[in-house]
């Protein structure tokens, strides 16, 4: 445990700091002698891979003996996420999220994912820019893979385990080029179709109809799926699900190449 408490401390130290600070490349912590120290993220970021290598590690939960479920949010970080991430906080709950590389982009100095990562959530590969894989060209295909997994693994140290593709769109291809990238492919067994309806209620009824070992689709790029997850939780937790990543429902790394919908009763 104590392997694991200092980079813990490290990135909640920086998510802190970023926060006040959002747009700044370069943030001051101001210690207890108040003198600035400036930390790096890219600095930080190659610290805490030495550290631990395939840092963050999963809890470890036994979803064949416990209701797990694992929540999952695709298309961000977006406007809403930062919100979403103070939510998941307060409960103590993880998720995972599948992250588009020109989103991680967009949000500068990479604040949002580094909180992600930070706050012990599991972070995959959503593609660039979110085209149904299975019609691209093979160079296409690995470019989308690739720019996502360079710009997360930079911007937090982390290297991705997991991915969706987009629309749930793979073939053969698809997954032999995630099997060569280490990528297991994640969809779903419980679609909240929140991207449809933009109805928080709607949206909270049809994710409490997750069963133990569902995954559950949602996108925190919406204001009124952010607004259903206080709802869902309260739904989900008085049923006795504990809320784990889909790594954590497996209880170990999924196997890359590999689609996975839901953890079914014999653990596959
Ligand atoms: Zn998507």
């Amino acid at each position: 445990m104590r392997v694991w408490a200092l980079p813990l401390a490290l990135v909640a130290l920086v998510s802190c700091v970023t926060q006040s600070v959002p747009r700044r490349q370069q943030a001051r912590v101001h210690t207890a002698a108040a003198r600035p120290v400036v930390i790096d993220p890219v600095m930080l970021a190659k610290r805490l891979r030495a550290m631990q290598p395939g840092w963050p590690r999963s809890r470890k939960f036994d979803c064949a003996r416990l209701k797990c479920v694992a929540l999952t949010f695709d298309d961000g970080p977006g406007e809403h996420t930062w919100r979403l991430l103070d939510l998941l906080r307060q409960r103590d709950v993880r998720a995972t999220f599948f992250v588009i590389g020109q989103m991680v982009a967009a949000d500068k100095g990479g604040r949002i994912v580094r909180r992600i990562v930070g706050d012990g959530h599991e972070i995959g590969n959503h593609s660039w820019s979110h085209p149904p894989l299975a019609e691209l060209s093979h160079e296409a295909l690995q470019k989308e893979l690739k720019h996502t997994e360079d710009i997360v693994r930079r911007l937090t140290g982390v290297r991705m385990r997991v991915m969706r593709p987009p629309y749930g769109s793979t073939d053969d291809e698809v997954a032999a080029e995630t099997r060569r990238e280490g990528l297991a492919q994640i969809l779903w067994s419980v679609d909240t179709l929140d991207w449809r309806d933009r109805v928080a209620t709607t949206v909270a009824r049809r994710a409490g109809e997750a069963k133990p070992g569902s995954i559950v689709l949602l996108h925190d790029i919406h204001r009124t799926t952010v607004e259903a997850v206080p709802a869902l939780l309260d739904t989900l937790g008085r049923k006795g699900y504990t809320f784990v990543t889909v790594s954590e429902l497996y209880g170990r790394t999924p196997a890359p190449g590999r689609t996975y919908t839901e953890r079914a009763p014999t653990g596959r």
